[in-house]
């Protein structure tokens, strides 16, 4: 469906994309999951045509995005990170505005809106200023353009950003359901907003793949890689050169506080580092005050793959979602009562309110 062979994008002297290629197959639902910058807005925008490539080549059905952008762009609908927003329309006029312009004939543009409306659940709202919607509302707004014109794939950037729980439930449950229909690209820097709706997960980090793989294989993979905790008294970078000197250590994170080291090491797939790493300590005359064994889950994964040290540590200290816009799903009566749209009610029976 689409193919991305060894696409590079550079900002000035900065390398946003560095030299990744991926095939996105039909049916299913994508995650490109990474930190904010890894550089999953720009490649989004270079596979939907908006944004020009610095090098490499995306094919959408087999059509480049560049040398054939119009044939290329029918079969994607996109919900940039940062939607266009047309407050002044209702979702109805807004929507057929998009069909006009992504060229569905007027007289399909009236069903076509209204199924994706009622798809989108969005219908009861079709006929209400949009800046008096909520945000959640406003995202399935947003959704519903992606799916003007029937695509086959259906990308967005980021699509639960600054959603409240409730709202970010609906909005999967409406991804899940996408995603029996077309094949889907969502983009996120929350590994459980992934790991809820994907099928296959990209990782990207640095502007570089990390990982390519479905959800299952890296959730196995994940479940097979032993850690070991480890509490070390005594110097930090002593302990970091014994660790880093024990055979079967694939990769270890460090932290010290008053003088006692705390170390998460992950050891190689199959591998059993306990007893050399005791020896270690023992030999080197460093008191192992605790160890002990758990398993990696994909959050490890992600953070080990995705994250610095830096990174990670902000990462797992992130805030909360700040709450926004209590009790505003009703809208302004008022307003609506001055507003006449500007399409008129007449193609569907039921829109009377
Ligand atoms: P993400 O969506 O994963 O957060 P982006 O694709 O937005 O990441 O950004 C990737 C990197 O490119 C970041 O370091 C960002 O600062 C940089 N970047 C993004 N857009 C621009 C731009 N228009 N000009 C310069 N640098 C940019
Ligand atoms: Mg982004």
């Amino acid at each position: 469906m689409i193919k991305v062979r060894n696409l590079t994008k550079k900002y000035g002297n900065h390398l946003a994309v560095n030299n990744i290629s991926f095939d996105i197959k039909p049916g299913k639902i994508y995650g490109l999951l990474g930190p904010n910058g890894a550089g999953k807005s720009t490649t989004m925008n270079i596979l939907t045509g908006c944004l020009a490539a610095t090098s490499g080549e995306v094919k959408v059905d087999g059509h480049d995005i560049f040398d054939e952008p119009l044939e290329a762009k029918r079969h994607i609908g996109y919900l940039p990170e940062q939607p266009p927003v047309y407050g002044e329309m209702t979702p109805r006029e807004y929507l057929m505005f998009v069909a006009e312009a992504k060229g569905v004939p007027f007289e399909k543009s009236l069903r076509h809106v209204k199924e994706v409306m009622q798809l989108t659940q969005i219908y009861d709202v079709r006929n209400r200023l949009i800046r008096n919607l909520s945000k959640g509302y406003r995202q399935r707004v947003g959704i519903a353009q992606a799916m003007i014109g029937e695509p086959d794939v259906i990308i967005l950037d980021e699509p639960t950003v600054g959603l409240d729980p409730a709202q970010i439930i609906e909005i999967r449950n409406l991804i899940r359901k996408l995603g029996r229909l077309k094949t889907v690209i969502i983009s996120s820097h929350i590994l459980a907003e992934i790991s809820a709706v994907c099928d296959h997960v990209i990782i990207i980090s640095h502007g570089n793949i990390v990982a390519n793989d479905t959800l299952e294989n890296l959730e196995a993979s994940a479940s097979r890689n032993n850690a070991l905790t480890l509490k070390i008294k005594g110097d930090k970078a002593r302990a970091e050169k014994l660790i880093s000197s024990v055979p079967g250590v694939a990769s270890a994170e460090y932290s010290e506080n008053g003088g006692v080291v705390s170390a998460l090491v992950i050891a190689e797939e199959g591998a059993d580092i306990r007893e050399a790493v005791f020896n270690a300590f023992a030999s080197a005359k460093m008191p192992l005050l605790d160890m002990h064994t758990n398993e990696t889950t994909l959050e490890d994964i992600f953070l080990g793959l995705a994250y610095g040290s830096d990174e990670r540590n902000a990462y797992i200290a992130e805030p909360e979602e700040e709450e926004e816009e209590i009790g505003e799903e009703k809208p302004k009566a008022k307003e609506e009562d001055d507003y006449k749209p500007l399409f008129s009610a007449s193609d569907d029976e039921e829109d009377d309110e």
